[in-house]
This record gives structure tokens, sequence and C-alpha cells, in this order.
């Protein structure tokens, strides 16, 4: 069983708005955020049990701001995932403008397993989450990030309660 059997995946409105609410915080000092949705997957589905803040750092490179999760914290999240037998299923970050998937984003994603999601929240996440206005990339067999059609982002991501 791989994350890329899953065909939908379920967020408690909750997990959407923690996360949501992080990168409109951090974006109001002209900072990236980054959340992750962790749960369970059973078959072709998949249940987002919380959302997760990791400690990030946010720097600017020449292409402009970034945000970054470090090793010693990915090291801690990777531990902590597997004795609560959670799954990252999702990374979510925000960005100044447009909501794309950078180079930088291939390079530093915190989510590193084939069928997971990447959602690229635009304009600092100002306004509500919808799923229409976010980036969906999802990570194909061979390591690279594909952007999921709008349509299927929608049938994919299906947000409850
Ligand atoms: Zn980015």
């Amino acid at each position: 069983m791989t994350l890329a059997q899953v065909e939908e995946v379920v967020v408690p409105r909750m997990c959407v708005e923690e996360v949501q609410a992080h990168m409109r915080e951090v974006g109001r000092a002209g900072h990236e955020g980054l959340g992750l949705w962790v749960g369970h997957q059973d078959g072709e589905r998949f249940t987002v049990a919380q959302a997760v803040i990791p400690a990030q750092r946010h720097i600017r490179t020449r292409d402009g701001v970034c945000v970054v999760v470090g090793p010693e914290e990915l090291h801690r999240l990777n531990v902590w995932l597997f004795r609560q037998g959670l799954t990252l299923f999702a990374q979510i970050h925000s960005h100044p403008g447009r909501a794309y998937h950078s180079g930088t984003d291939d390079e530093n994603a915190v989510a590193t397993a084939t069928g997971c999601l990447s959602l690229v929240v635009p304009d600092f996440a100002a306004r509500p989450f919808v799923v229409e206005t976010t980036a969906v990339y999802r990570l194909d067999p061979k390591g690279r990030w594909r952007e999921v059609p709008p349509f299927r982002a929608r049938s994919l991501i299906r947000i409850a309660g």
C-alpha cells in the first residue's frame, strides 16, 4: 500500500484552518509559512488526523523568500510520526504572490514519499483556503512534482466539517 493509491483525502476543516492561520500570521511579517497534514491511509482513502506546524526558518534567497525545515526538526518529526503511527501525506506552504512549485520548493520538500501532496497557497494565505486557488502537486514515482489539474484536485481533496 503506497500513498500513490490514494484517490481521496479527507481533511477536517479544523486542520485546514490551523495551517491557514499559521501561514497568514507569518505572512504579515513578509514570511512564507509551512504546515503539514498527517493521518492514516485506508486503501484509496487518506484521512487527515491532525495538522502539524514544524519548527521552520524563514530565509531570503535570490528568488525571494523561502521557508525551510532544518534536518534536526525533520528527524524529530519522522520519529514522532513513527511513534504515533501517523503518515505524512501533504505539505502546505504559502507564497507572497502566485502559487506554483518553485525549484527551491522541489529541493526542500518535507514530504518525500511517492504519491504525497504539496500545496501552494497564494498571497500569504490572506483569503480563506479553497482548493480552487491552491496549486496542488503530487510526487510521481520518479521523484518529480507534477501539478494536479484543478478538476482532479477538487475531487482529490475533500474538506469535511
Ligand atoms: Zn514555494
